[in-house]
């Protein structure tokens, strides 16, 4: 399975380091930002699986910054944790009200840190997240990334299985071809939208000889959706 990727929002580069350097160690992508401008421009170039956001900020509290996010369609599904100071922890309710998943109060060991993380993100998997998954004979196992329908493994090229990932991950939602470039290509590559129909008719060609392209439906004027119904 690919590892799991940690964006750090703090300003402290003492803590962000100490924080980053624990998390590598447990087998974690980390990418860091310091203000929560750099924050946002970290989540249109890779989409983090996490994000752990300390509470001061220089340009703009680590609350807000958190309010926003769950506000937007695109990144309202990112689990945050939040790092507090002690003279901060009355306001940790406002925190969890803000959207924040979870909130660690300063200082924290790593020990603690990782144990929050890694019930954060149990909780937040969606019903995909799981390492199988499976819709109408249709099988992704994400830890060999192997496809099959029934007995056949169906093979499929690196962009083609990103896509029928997150499409099965991401059942019976209609996705623009803008929001299937950040989702799975990562927004700050530079794609034209047409690009993602070249992959969807990829990953319908592959899927054809077990007539499972059905699944990946075409939505006219919106764009695409993985659906075991009728499109
Ligand atoms: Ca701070």
């Amino acid at each position: 399975m690919t590892a799991k990727r940690i964006l750090i929002v703090e300003d402290e580069k003492a803590i962000r380091d100490m924080v980053a350097f624990g998390l590598r160690r447990a087998g974690y992508e980390v990418r860091e930002a310091e203000d929560c401008r750099q924050a946002r421009a970290r989540i249109v170039d890779v989409r983090p699986d996490l994000m752990l956001v300390d509470w001061m900020l220089p340009d703009m509290s680590g609350l807000e910054l958190t309010r926003s996010l769950k506000r937007a369609k695109d990144t309202e599904e990112i689990p945050v944790i939040m790092l507090t100071a002690r003279a901060e922890e009355q306001d940790k309710v406002g925190g969890l009200e803000g959207g924040a998943d979870d909130y660690i109060t300063k200082p924290f060991s790593p020990r603690e840190l990782l144990a929050r993380i890694q019930a954060v993100l149990r909780r937040a998997a969606p019903a995909g997240a799981a390492d199988v998954v499976e819709a109408d004979g249709l099988k992704l196992d994400d830890s060999s990334h192997r496809v099959s329908a029934g007995e056949r493994e169906i093979p499929l090229g690196p962009t083609e299985y990103r896509l029928l990932h997150f499409f099965m991950t991401h059942p019976e939602r209609v996705f623009s071809r803008g929001q299937l470039l950040d989702r799975v290509w990562g927004g700050n590559t530079y794609v034209e939208e047409r690009t993602v129909d070249v992959h969807i008719r990829r990953l319908r060609k592959a899927l054809e000889p077990y007539q499972l392209e059905r699944l990946v439906q075409t939505v006219r004027g919106a764009g695409y959706r993985f659906s075991t119904r009728d499109a």
